[in-house]
């Protein structure tokens, strides 16, 4: 028998990919008979369209036959560019050379895990999480441990739970705020305390920034800004969230560390060589056009007013209760009353509200072993959807007696 690695039973997915999979095979079989169809709040990208001024740079990049080869980390303006962005929101003095530019940001936790994650290695996750964290550690013969974020502190993590989970394989840590998918944003006292633990235990950081734009109360707050992070942490950021650009795949690591900026290089000159041309400059468009701040705050601005529609909404539905998110354009309700009343898990609650109710979300274990008893929400969404989504849900709770 021809033999398969045994890694691969180790590696995970999206649920978001696979949930999207079997709902559209639910609507196509038994909604549209009826005439019916699922309303959406799963969905994690934005439902604006690309800005017409950065859709304009990569015709305008094809035109001027921007379609070959870049260097490996990109082309030296972009990354210009991205440095003085990177600097701006975490307050280190990027430059150029610290930044490669990736095929999305995923590649950005890809190649940082791979680098620094051997068997038995371990990588502190603060859960529910973006699952690919741990699905990388995982597959690479690494452990993940899963440190709460508590709802009663905000989605924030208990500091004297991290101490407790370092051990001596303790390699990694990653800090995700703004966080997908709880909405939460970690606080100065919590950040510092993390950067405290890791200068202390010598770990790595990945911080995860890709919802750094999208923050509705004060400024974006990064772990890097505190001491003795610059020379352990990879800054991951992207295109996708901030400039709804989630088809141009484009995302950036920006580390002051040069043995992991080489490191990160060479895994992606291993992997796709380089990003594509025409999308980087896009991206440069975006981060450097003055037009660019005003398409961000209308799209900011929406999401905010569908925040605030969505936490007031799901907040009357009997067995939902959630808190205000603080940013990203994600609402993690907690469903526990709903789960008893029914016998079932968040993946079977999610999956009843999909074929009872007609509504989509996502389970809160998908995103890790303490989402069970919740489920995500993603404002995204139209307000007519959002009113009508929650409308259904409610409907179908209140038949249950709640
Ligand atoms: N990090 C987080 C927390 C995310 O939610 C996502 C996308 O959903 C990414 C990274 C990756 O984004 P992309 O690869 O689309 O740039």
């Amino acid at each position: 028998m021809r033999k398969f690695s045994p890694r691969l039973a180790r590696i995970g997915t999206e649920d978001a990919f696979s949930v999207m999979i079997k709902a559209n095979k639910f609507e196509r079989e038994e909604l549209t008979p009826q005439g019916k169809k699922l309303i959406r709040l799963q969905i994690g990208e934005p439902a604006f369209n690309t800005p017409k001024h950065i859709n304009k740079a990569a015709i305008r990049a094809i035109k001027d036959n921007q379609t070959h080869y870049t260097a490996p980390p990109g082309i030296r303006e972009v990354r210009e560019s991205l440095a003085k962005q990177s600097s701006k929101m975490t307050g280190v003095d990027f430059k150029l050379e610290d930044i490669v530019i990736h095929s999305g940001a995923k590649p950005s936790a890809f190649y940082t895990i791979n680098a620094v994650i051997d068997p038995g290695d371990e990588t502190i996750v603060f859960d529910p999480a973006w699952p690919i964290y741990a699905s990388v550690t995982n597959y690479l013969g690494g452990t993940t441990k899963f440190i709460p974020l508590k709802e009663e502190l905000g989605f924030q993590p208990d500091i004297e739970e991290v101490k407790a989970a370092i051990t001596d394989r303790t390699v990694l840590m990653v800090v995700n705020t703004p966080c997908n998918p709880t909405g939460g944003v970690f606080s100065a006292e919590v950040l510092e305390a993390l950067a405290q633990i890791a200068v202390e235990n010598d770990l790595w950081v990945l911080s995860d920034e890709i919802y750094d734009h999208i923050v509705f109360d004060g400024d974006h707050r990064s772990i890097l800004n505190y001491p003795g992070m610059e020379e352990r942490t990879v800054l991951l950021n992207g295109a996708s969230k901030t400039y709804a650009m989630t088809g141009y795949r484009m995302g950036w690591s920006a580390t002051k560390n040069e043995r992991m900026q080489y490191a990160i290089e060479r895994l992606q000159t291993n992997d796709t060589s380089c990003p594509p041309a025409m999308n980087q400059w896009a991206l440069k468009e975006a981060v450097d056009s003055p037009k660019t701040p005003a398409a961000v705050a209308e799209m900011n601005g929406e999401y905010l007013k569908r925040r605030d529609l969505i936490h007031g909404l799901v907040n009357e539905v009997p067995g939902l209760s959630a808190n205000l998110p603080k940013g990203t354009f994600y609402l993690f309700a907690n469903a526990k009353p709903i789960c008893e009343k029914l016998g079932c898990n968040s993946a079977e609650l999610a999956d009843k509200i999909m074929r009872e109710a007609h509504v989509l979300v996502l389970h809160g274990t998908s995103f890790g072993p303490h989402g069970e008893g919740f489920i995500r929400f993603s404002y995204v969404s139209s307000e007519e959807d959002i009113k009508e989504g929650v409308r259904r849900i409610k409907e179908w709770t209140e038949k249950l007696g709640l």
